[in-house]
């Protein structure tokens, strides 16, 4: 068992991008030798991103499963990546994630041949909890290093530090520590009797259907957010917000906080400059759902684990 087995800390079970996969060891970023250490270990493993894509095992069915490499295969690329301590499996394994992000395409060929660079959102449903949460943890600080080359405050370069996990300005004047952002975001299932309430934004697939969702503003709690963005979007008032679960979600550095909230009534005012369309279905309409024309968000999202929940609890 891990002190972060995500089956015990939360009633329901984790998402696929949150489950417990490392100890993120958090008091060994403090160690200025610590990836020096764990370069000079056979056993380390490194996780690579390259501009927001990691590195998956594929086959015919897509991106399968997390490709870890050893140092064999990432050493000529440690002089221009930025290294990032990610923590130690239940083995007590170390990753390390390498954002090689500098290096031109044509010259990814040596890790090219040990896998397929893709977007997380693509990879295969087969593919596990743990691995799932390691290439998102990677991500996302991946994609924050690369908005974070320089200080808010003064502009000057502001250099990695804490094993990739703070970058320091390097103006001795300002000397500002920097950390990684996340932004929260809430999504609700609204439900009103026996329907949910499902609506798409214009840029989505076509065809798709899925739940309310936003970001959190300054000034603002999470089931306020909802309860705003829900009559912002669809015009509807909500009651009774309450929290079920989250997940990560670094497309590119959200944090998905999901909701079920009941409306006082099932009158619809839809805001076209935020949603396209919204409406009340019923489960047996649901299960109409076609697949082309009308079908729900993928199965690894949670938003399609919230609408699962209603569809499924009675
Ligand atoms: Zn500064």
């Amino acid at each position: 068992m891990s002190v972060f087995d995500p089956n015990l800390i939360h009633p329901k079970s984790p998402h696929h991008l949150s489950y417990g996969g490392l100890n993120r060891n958090d008091m060994a970023r403090r160690d200025t030798g610590l990836i020096k250490r764990l370069t000079a270990q056979l056993e380390t493993r490194y996780i690579i991103v390259w501009r927001g894509l990691n590195l998956f095992k594929s086959d015919i069915t897509g991106l399968k499963s997390m490709r870890w490499l050893t140092i064999e295969a990432v050493s000529s690329f440690l002089d221009e990546a930025i290294c990032i301590y990610l923590g130690k499996d239940r083995s007590q394994v170390e990753y390390v994630c390498l954002d090689i992000s500098k290096y031109p395409e044509d010259k990814l060929g040596p890790l090219s041949a040990n896998g397929q660079f893709g977007d997380l959102r693509e990879a295969n449903p087969s593919i596990s909890g743990d691995d799932g949460s390691i290439l998102a943890y990677a991500k996302a600080m991946c994609h924050w290093h690369a908005h974070s080359e320089h200080c808010s405050v003064c502009g000057s370069f502001a250099l990695s530090s804490e094993a990739g996990h703070t970058r320091k300005c390097t103006n001795v004047d300002c000397a500002v520590v920097h950390f990684p952002r996340t932004d929260s975001a809430v999504i609700v299932a609204v439900t009103f009797e026996d329907k949910i309430l499902l609506g798409r934004q214009a840029i989505w697939p076509k065809g798709m259907l899925s739940v309310l969702a936003g970001f959190v503003e300054p000034g603002e709690t999470l089931e306020h957010a909802v309860a705003r963005e829900v009559y912002e979007e669809a015009g509807v008032i909500t009651k009774n917000v309450s929290y079920q679960h989250s997940q990560p979600w670094p497309f590119p550095a959200s944090l998905m906080v999901g909701f079920r909230a009941e409306a006082v009534s099932h009158k619809l005012t839809i805001n076209t400059q935020e949603i396209e369309i919204a409406e009340w279905y019923s489960r047996d309409e649901i299960a109409k759902f076609d697949g082309v024309t009308m079908y729900l968000p993928r199965p690894l999202s949670i938003s399609r684990r919230l609408i699962e929940e209603w569809l499924y609890e009675v």
